[in-house]
């Protein structure tokens, strides 16, 4: 089947997901269900860029009755879930009953130790927690490095992280990038087909209402920004005359 990335196609995989009897579950939750042999799925978005379009999956997956977990970036330039627009957002995902995890980017600390990334990592945590009013119990590593992959909990415990091995090898992992299924297509697995329990690693950027090429994804993204910072620069200063071009 030549599933895409456009909504109806998210939609087409939840729902062969649910009518195959899998159940979304919470990352905390996987070790137990495990050895109780249950067939579940992780859902995992991790935000690399977009609140807005994190947004539209949470609500596709709202009235799909299913749930899943969102990890945000705390330092990047290319959104601010503590701003005004990126806290309500969250805080809609939240209402919506999904989970809030932390997606922690290591290079924004170069040179530093595993003790120091863990420091730093509880710090970034401790703040969404604080923020949002909810528990962080899960980490992801935004574009972990070698040392992170199958790596133990020391990086960021007391919390858990998604490139643990229980969480990449005991349970079947695929995830998507730029737009493609790196590993192979979710229903075309071996672990769906026999109902293994499975972790889906989709980044909300690359789902668009209309199936697109990747690179006008990130057109219409930096667009949409432009427009965005425009917007907002102007209700800032009255001194703002958009340019003639
Ligand atoms: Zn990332």
């Amino acid at each position: 089947m030549g599933l895409c990335f456009t909504y109806e196609d998210y939609r087409v995989l939840l729902t062969a997901l649910l009518e195959s009897g899998y159940e979304p579950a919470r990352f905390e939750d996987a070790q137990c269900l495990l050895a109780r042999g249950k067939r579940f799925v992780l859902l995992r978005h991790d935000i690399d860029f977009d609140l807005t379009a994190a947004l539209r999956m949470a609500r596709i997956e709202a009235e799909m009755g299913i749930f899943s977990t969102f990890f945000v970036l705390v330092r990047t330039e290319h959104y601010n879930p503590f701003s005004s627009d990126g806290s309500r957002m969250i805080n809609e995902l939240l209402a919506m009953g999904h989970r809030l995890g932390l997606h922690f980017d290591c290079a924004a600390y170069p040179d530093a130790s595993v003790e120091e990334l863990n420091r730093q990592c509880g710090r970034e945590a401790r703040m969404v927690e604080e923020w949002f009013g909810v528990e962080v119990p899960v980490v992801s590593i935004h574009r972990p490095p070698p040392f992170v992959v199958g790596s133990d909990q020391s990086l960021t415990a007391p919390r858990l992280h998604t490139y643990m091995n229980h969480f990449t090898k005991q349970i079947h992992y695929l995830a998507e990038s730029r737009g493609l299924w790196r590993f192979g297509q979710p229903l075309e697995s071996h672990a769906f087909q026999t109902g293994q329990p499975l972790h889906l690693l989709i980044h909300p950027i690359w789902w668009r209402e209309q199936a697109v090429p990747p690179v006008q994804t990130l057109y219409d993204f930096i667009d949409g920004r432009t427009r965005e910072v425009e917007l907002s620069v102007a209700s800032n200063s009255t001194v703002y005359r958009k340019k003639e071009s």
